[in-house]
C-alpha cells in the first residue's frame, strides 16, 4: 500500500491534475498583459476598499490589454448572505467596472477559465488535493476539535507558537494503514498539508507594492479541504489563480502574512508564482486619528452610500485613482480632458500604509467631472437617480425634458462651466427656483443683502422694469444696462469706481444686480443672471420682478 492508495480511497472520482492544465492552458496573450480578478466573498455589502481593488486591478488589464476577471469566493457558506453574488455583480455594472470573465449572475457567468464560482469548483480542488496526498504533501488529520484544543493550551502552557506544525501535530506521523483504517471505519477527517517548512530559515518576498519584504519559512501543516470537501482560502487561491492564469495577485494587505504559506503550496503544487501586490486599506481621518474604513461607522464604506447620493461612478471611480496613484493629480491638472482611461496607473506608486479617503475631496473631483457634462448627460443621470431615490424630481424632469435641458444647460459646455453639482441629490435643490411651481410654493425669502432698504429695492426693480429690461438685448447691452441703472440710482456704475472712491457711493452695480438676482431667484448666489433670464423668458422675469415688489 502506498499514498496512490490512501489518495484513491479519499478522493476515487478524482481527475488526473494533467487534464485541467490541458483543460485551461496558458493564455494566448501578447507579452507583459496583466491577468488579474476580484475575488469577493458574497458575505455581505461591497465595500468601497473592494471596489477600489478592483479598479486598481481591472486598469491595469485594461492598460496592457490582458484580462480581469471576476471570482465568487463562497468556500465559507456559513457567512454567505443572501443577494451577495447579485449584489457584487451589480456593483461593479454600476461603476462600469463589469469583468471580462466570471460571473454575470447568481448563475450564468463567461469565460474560458470557469466555473468562476469556488463551490463549483469542489472536483477540481479534490484532484490537486489528490495530487499533493499521492506525492505525499498532504494527509488526512483526523483531529478532533477538542484535540486541537489540547494543543493549543498544550502549547500556551509552554509559551510556544499555536498552530498545527512540527512536534505538535499528531496526524502528520501516523501511519498509512491506520489512516486507511480510520477512513474506512468512517472517521471524520479534514486534509492538511504537510508543510516542508523551516521557520529558523528566511523568505524573501518582492510585494509590488510593499517591496523586499522578509518572513521566516511557514511550517503550519494548513488545513487545504475542509469537512465540508470545500477548500480552505489557501488552497483555492493557489489553485484557482494558477488554473486562471493571474499574472498579478492584486488584494488586500491582510493576506501578506500568508504570503509564505502561498508561495510555499504554489511550489509543492508545481505551479509558477504569480506577482503579489498587496494594497493597505483605505483609511479615514477621525478627529486627527488616522483609521480604517470601518462597515459600522461609516456609511460612506459601503459602495451603495454613492449610488444614493447620486454621486456619478466616473466621479468616485477618478477620486480612487487619485488616492491609488498621488502623480493621478498632476496628471489631471495637465490633462483636462482627458479620459481616466488615459492615466499611467503604477502598482508601484500605491502607498505602502494606506491611503486616506477625504470624503470633501471627492465632492471637489466630483464636482468638476460633472462640470464636463453635457446638459443632456446630466439630465439623464439625474433622472436615472431621480426614479430610484427622487420621485418629485423625476417628475418634474420629465414634465417638460426641454426646459429641464435649458436649465441644467446653464453655464456649461463653455470655457468655465459651473461647478456647483457634487451629486445628483443636489440637483433640485440647486435648480428648484427654475421651475415655476417649485419657486412660487417654495417658502424661502427674499433675502437682500447691500442693497435691502424696501424703497431703494423696489425703486431698483421698478426702474428695472420699466426702463431697462429688454430680453432681446445680447449680454453686453444687458449688462451695460445694469450699469446705467446703477448710475440712475447714483450707485458705482463699475466696481472698480467704488473701489477707488468708497465714501462717494453707497454700493455698486454688483450690489444692484444682486437685488435684480435676489427678486428673481430668492438667492444670492447663482450661475450667470444673464441665462437664468433667458431660459425663464420675459413674461416670468417681469411677474417675478413684480411679484417680489409687491411682497415688500
Ligand atoms: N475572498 C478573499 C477576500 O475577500 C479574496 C482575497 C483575494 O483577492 O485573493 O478577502
Amino acid at each position: 500500500m502506498d499514498n496512490k492508495d490512501l489518495a484513491n480511497l479519499i478522493f476515487p472520482n478524482a481527475k488526473d491534475i494533467s487534464y485541467y492544465e490541458e483543460k485551461y492552458p496558458e493564455r494566448n496573450l501578447k507579452e507583459g498583459a496583466v491577468v488579474s480578478r476580484f475575488a469577493p466573498s458574497p458575505t455581505g455589502f461591497v465595500h468601497i476598499g473592494g471596489l477600489y481593488q478592483a479598479l486598481v486591478a481591472r486598469t491595469l488589464t485594461k492598460q496592457t490589454d490582458g484580462a480581469f476577471f471576476l471570482r465568487i469566493e463562497d468556500t465559507d457558506q456559513k457567512r454567505e448572505v443572501e443577494n451577495g453574488i447579485e449584489g457584487i455583480i451589480d456593483s461593479l455594472k454600476d461603476f462600469d467596472m463589469s469583468p471580462d470573465e466570471g460571473m454575470v449572475s447568481q448563475t450564468e457567468e463567461v469565460g474560458e477559465y470557469g466555473p468562476y464560482k469556488q463551490s463549483d469548483r469542489k472536483e477540481i480542488y479534490q484532484a490537486y488535493a489528490k495530487y499533493l496526498i499521492e506525492q505525499g504533501k498532504a494527509y488526512p488529520c483526523f483531529c478532533s476539535p477538542e484535540t486541537l484544543e489540547e494543543i493549543r493550551s498544550n502549547q500556551e502552557k509552554a509559551m510556544e507558537r499555536t498552530g498545527y506544525y512540527g512536534k505538535w501535530t499528531r496526524c502528520r506521523r501516523m501511519p498509512l494503514d491506520q489512516q486507511i483504517e480510520k477512513i474506512k471505519n468512517g472517521e471524520h477527517y479534514i486534509i492538511r498539508f504537510k508543510s516542508p517548512g523551516n521557520p529558523d530559515k528566511k523568505i524573501k518576498h518582492h510585494d509590488v507594492i510593499k517591496g523586499n519584504v522578509d518572513f521566516p519559512e511557514n511550517d503550519q501543516d494548513v488545513v487545504i479541504i475542509k469537512a465540508d470537501g470545500l477548500p480552505t482560502y489557501h488552497f483555492a487561491h493557489a489553485v484557482d489563480d494558477h488554473l486562471m492564469r493571474t499574472t498579478h495577485v492584486i488584494r488586500s494587505d491582510e493576506w501578506l502574512s500568508s504570503v509564505p504559506l502561498h508561495i510555499q503550496l504554489f511550489m509543492e503544487l508545481g505551479f509558477k508564482l504569480p506577482k503579489y501586490a498587496h494594497i493597505a486599506p483605505i483609511m479615514k481621518n477621525d478627529n486627527g486619528n488616522k483609521r480604517k474604513l470601518s462597515k459600522r461607522k461609516d456609511p460612506e464604506a459601503a459602495v451603495s452610500y454613492y449610488l444614493q447620493e447620486g454621486i456619478p461612478a466616473d466621479a468616485v471611480k477618478e477620486y480612487l485613482l487619485n488616492i491609488a496613484n498621488s502623480n493621478f493629480e498632476n496628471w489631471r491638472r495637465a490633462n483636462k480632458d482627458k479620459k481616466m482611461e488615459e492615466f499611467e496607473f503604477s502598482l508601484n506608486k500605491m502607498s505602502v500604509s494606506g491611503a486616506l479617503f477625504d470624503m470633501v475631496k471627492l465632492l471637489d473631483v466630483s464636482k468638476i467631472v460633472i462640470s464636463k457634462y453635457s446638459a443632456e448627460k446630466v439630465y439623464e443621470e439625474t433622472l436615472e437617480w431621480a426614479k430610484r431615490f427622487d420621485k418629485e424630481l423625476e417628475s418634474l424632469l420629465e414634465k417638460d425634458k426641454d426646459y429641464s435641458l435649458k436649465v441644467l444647460g446653464i453655464e456649461r459646455g463653455n470655457e468655465k462651466p459651473r461647478k456647483d453639482i457634487a451629486k445628483w441629490s443636489d440637483v433640485k435643490e440647486n435648480i428648484s427656483y427654475m421651475y415655476k411651481e417649485l419657486f412660487d410654493n417654495s417658502n424661502e425669502t427674499y433675502e437682500f443683502q447691500k442693497i435691502s432698504d424696501k424703497q431703494k429695492v423696489k425703486e431698483v426693480l421698478t426702474k428695472y422694469i420699466e426702463k431697462y429690461f429688454d430680453i432681446n438685448d445680447d449680454k453686453q447691452a444687458w449688462f451695460d444696462k445694469m450699469k446705467d441703472l446703477s448710475e440712475e440710482m447714483g450707485y458705482a456704475r463699475e466696481v472698480k469706481m467704488f473701489k477707488a472712491e468708497p465714501e462717494k457711493y453707497k454700493a455698486h452695480v454688483g450690489d444692484v444686480s444682486t437685488v435684480i438676482r435676489v427678486a428673481l431667484t430668492k438667492r444670492h448666489n447663482t450661475p450667470d443672471m444673464y441665462e437664468i433670464m433667458h431660459v425663464l423668458g420675459a413674461d416670468e422675469v417681469v411677474s417675478r420682478l413684480k411679484k417680489c415688489i409687491e411682497s415688500l
